[in-house]
């Protein structure tokens, strides 16, 4: 049994995580401010606080082994409501919970994101790439705060040992997807179950590769778990890649809906492409996706259907 603190544990992937580190014995924490959490998806002892702020260690009694650190909007329409608030909660977070983990000597997980890689001006994006950010678009709060994170991650693992891993994180969905986020998968999903317009922003020709989410966990335990010389960055995602319009098409007929595909207003900066090349968590965590889109994609309907049919 491991003593865990999960940040940003209330929210869709830190819901999932929680809930596996739960069910296997372990001793969890799940820290969250619930800006986009939900309180019906905390699976352990919650703490109330925001990681902008420290994080007071005298409330981990007998320490903790590990940490991840996934506290952050991750929605486009919820990062940039306050791009201040994001930059903040992803660069002092970055700070506050190195500082615990170096308290306690725990291993610390930093949830990146393939937003670092930006416009990407290669497909697939592996973690060699640089990246191509627009550093003062509306998605830099998030682009330019998860890039700085990285960077405190490795200053930290250079300057005190900390015992620091890296993922970079592609499109997730599944169970605990908030409806109202205004991601691509809820938005198409819950339309298409009320027989509202799927809304594709632009021509829907940009590309996204969408992981379950359920893959999505092993493969950050896998990571958390992995020898520690390995530090990372390492991509986590499914690289089976969809144009926007396909994946419409696609949610369309597996929820049998009737409604019509209209075209709204592409929002700046964009990403016109998205793909990862998962070669280095193949080979170093013996980790690939196992859950193909339509299956995936099948769960996550009849979970928003359940959850609109409340
Ligand atoms: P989410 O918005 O559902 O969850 C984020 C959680 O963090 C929420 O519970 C929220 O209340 C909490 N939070 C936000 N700011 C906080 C703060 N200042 N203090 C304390 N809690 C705070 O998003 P998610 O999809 O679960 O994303 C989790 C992590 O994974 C994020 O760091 C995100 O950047 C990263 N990520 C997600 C995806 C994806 O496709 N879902 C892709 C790439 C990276
Ligand atoms: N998108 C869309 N319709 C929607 C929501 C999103 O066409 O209702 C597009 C969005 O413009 C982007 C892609 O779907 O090209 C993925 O958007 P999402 O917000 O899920 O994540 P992103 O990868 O952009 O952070």
């Amino acid at each position: 049994m491991k003593k865990i603190l999960v940040t940003g544990g209330a929210g869709f992937i830190g819901a999932n995580l929680c809930k596996r580190l739960v069910e296997e014995g372990n001793q969890v924490y799940c820290l969250d401010n619930f800006c986009t959490g939900s309180r019906e998806h905390v699976f352990g002892k919650l703490i109330e606080h925001d990681v902008i702020e420290p994080i007071d260690p005298s409330q981990f009694e007998n320490g903790l082994d590990e940490i991840y650190n996934l506290a952050c909007p991750a929605s486009p329409p919820h990062y940039q409501r306050d791009p201040i608030f994001t930059t903040k909660t992803s660069v002092f977070g970055a700070l506050n919970v190195l500082e615990l983990a170096k308290k306690f000597d725990a291993r610390v997980l930093q949830s990146s994101t393939s937003e670092v890689y930006g416009e990407p001006l290669e497909n697939p994006q592996n973690e060699n790439y640089r990246g191509n950010v627009n550093c003062h678009g509306i998605r830099a709060c998030y682009d330019e705060s998860k890039r700085c994170a990285e960077s405190i991650f490795f200053d930290y693992h250079r300057m005190h040992g900390t015992k620091i891993k890296v993922i970079r994180i592609f499109n997730t969905y599944g169970e605990m997807m908030d409806a109202n986020d205004g991601r691509v998968v809820s938005n198409f999903i819950t339309q298409a179950l009320a027989g509202k317009d799927l809304t594709i922003y632009g021509d829907g020709s940009q590309t996204r590769s969408i992981c379950y989410v359920e893959d999505l966990v092993e493969g950050i335990i896998r990571m958390m778990r992995s020898p520690e010389d390995f530090l990372g960055p390492v991509n986590l995602g499914n690289p089976e890649e969809y144009s926007v319009k396909d994946l419409a098409e696609k949610i369309k007929q597996l929820t049998k809906s009737e409604s019509k595909l209209v075209y709204r207003e592409l929002p700046s900066d964009d990403p016109t492409q998205r793909r990862p090349d998962i070669s280095l968590a193949k080979s170093k965590l013996n980790w690939q996706p196992r859950i193909d889109s339509t299956t995936g994609l099948q769960k996550t309907i009849k979970y928003f259907s359940e959850v609109l049919n409340r």
